[in-house]
C-alpha cells in the first residue's frame, strides 16, 4: 500500500484529483476528511496543506506526496522528485513598484525584499552577489511594498494580474515552478513496483494529453506527400475510401506542431480532417 499526499484544497487539489481519476485510480473525495482509500488500486490519500507535504514525505508518514516545485525547493527537504506533472504552472518572481527604475538585480543591493519563500529568494540573491533583508511574510505579499514594508518582493505569479492591481512589475523569474510527484528517499521493492505501476499510468495519460488523433481525405495520387508529415506512432493507417481514387490517412500529431502540419496537410490535399482526443497511449 503507497500513502500519497495531496492538496486538501486549492489551485492543486482538483488537478491531483483528476489525475488520479484519469490514471483509473477511484478515490472518494468525503469532504472534511484527512484520509481516504482507493477502491481499485493500493493507495491511501492524504488531503493535508501543500506547504506540509514535503515534510510527511520526508518522514515517511507519506511515501508519494504532490506539491509546486516552488513548495518542494522552498521546503529543501530530503525527497526524490519522481516526475513532472504538467499542472500548477507559475514562477517564484521578484517585483518593484512600477516607478522604480530597474536595471538589473544589483538594484536590489540594500533593499527589503518580502517574501513567503525566505529560501530560494536568499539563494538568488547569494548567487548574484546581491546583500539584501529578506522580510519572511506568510500571506499578501503584495501589498508590502504599499504599505512601506519592503522595497519589493518575492512572490509566485502566473498572470500577472496581482501585481498588476498592486502597481508592480516582474523583474526577475527565479524559478519556474509545476505541480511535481515526489517520494520518500528509500523504497523497498514493493514499493518501488507500486510506484512503477502508477508512473506507467501517469506517463499514458501525460502522453494522451500532448497528442491528438487525426484522420482526413485524402486523393490517392497526394498521399504520399500527406503521409510524409504525418509520423503516427509507428505509421499512419491508410484505408481505401468506398469513393475510388480516396483515401482515409489515420495518425496521432502532438500538440506542439499541431496547428502547424494541419495547415500542411490542407495545402496538400488533405479534405475532411476529424481531430480526436486520445485518452490514454501506451508505447
Ligand atoms: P494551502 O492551504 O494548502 O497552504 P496555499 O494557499 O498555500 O494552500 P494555493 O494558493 O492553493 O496554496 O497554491 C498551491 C500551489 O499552486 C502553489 O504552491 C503553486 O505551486 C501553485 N500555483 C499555481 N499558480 C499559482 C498562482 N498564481 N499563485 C499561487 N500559487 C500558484
Ligand atoms: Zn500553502
Amino acid at each position: 500500500m503507497l500513502k500519497l499526499a495531496i492538496q486538501k484544497s486549492g489551485r492543486l487539489h482538483e488537478d491531483s484529483m483528476k489525475l488520479l481519476k484519469e490514471c483509473g485510480i477511484s478515490v472518494s473525495n468525503g469532504a472534511n476528511k484527512l484520509k481516504t482509500e482507493a477502491t481499485n488500486f493500493p493507495l491511501q490519500v492524504f488531503f493535508l496543506r501543500d506547504d506540509d507535504i514535503p515534510q510527511y514525505v520526508e518522514d515517511g508518514v507519506a511515501d508519494l506526496g504532490i506539491a509546486g516545485e516552488n513548495v518542494v525547493y522552498e521546503k529543501n527537504k530530503s525527497v526524490k522528485v519522481v516526475e513532472q506533472l504538467g499542472f500548477g504552472g507559475c514562477r517564484l518572481s521578484i517585483a518593484v513598484p512600477r516607478g522604480e527604475s530597474y536595471k538589473h538585480i544589483q538594484s536590489l543591493e540594500g533593499k527589503r525584499i518580502a517574501t513567503s519563500y525566505p529560501f530560494l529568494t536568499r539563494q538568488y540573491l547569494e548567487r548574484n552577489k546581491v546583500n539584501a533583508e529578506i522580510h519572511e511574510i506568510s500571506g499578501s505579499v503584495e501589498i508590502a511594498p504599499g504599505i512601506g514594508l519592503s522595497d519589493a518582493i518575492c512572490d509566485l505569479v502566473s498572470s500577472g494580474s496581482t501585481l498588476l492591481t498592486n502597481g508592480l512589475k516582474e523583474v526577475e523569474t527565479i524559478l519556474q515552478s509545476q505541480a511535481v510527484l515526489i517520494r520518500h528517499n528509500s523504497f523497498d521493492l514493493v514499493q518501488q513496483q507500486l510506484l512503477d505501476k502508477l508512473l506507467f499510468r501517469i506517463h499514458a495519460v501525460r502522453k494522451a494529453k500532448n497528442n491528438k488523433y487525426v484522420l482526413l481525405n485524402a486523393p490517392n495520387n497526394k498521399l504520399e506527400e500527406i503521409i510524409s508529415l504525418l509520423p503516427g506512432m509507428k505509421s499512419p493507417t491508410v484505408l481505401p475510401l468506398a469513393e475510388e481514387g480516396w483515401s482515409s490517412v489515420h495518425s496521432v500529431l502532438s500538440e506542439d506542431e499541431f496547428w502547424d502540419k494541419i495547415e500542411r496537410l490542407k495545402d496538400a490535399g488533405a479534405q475532411g480532417i476529424l481531430v480526436v482526443p486520445i485518452e490514454k497511449m501506451v508505447m
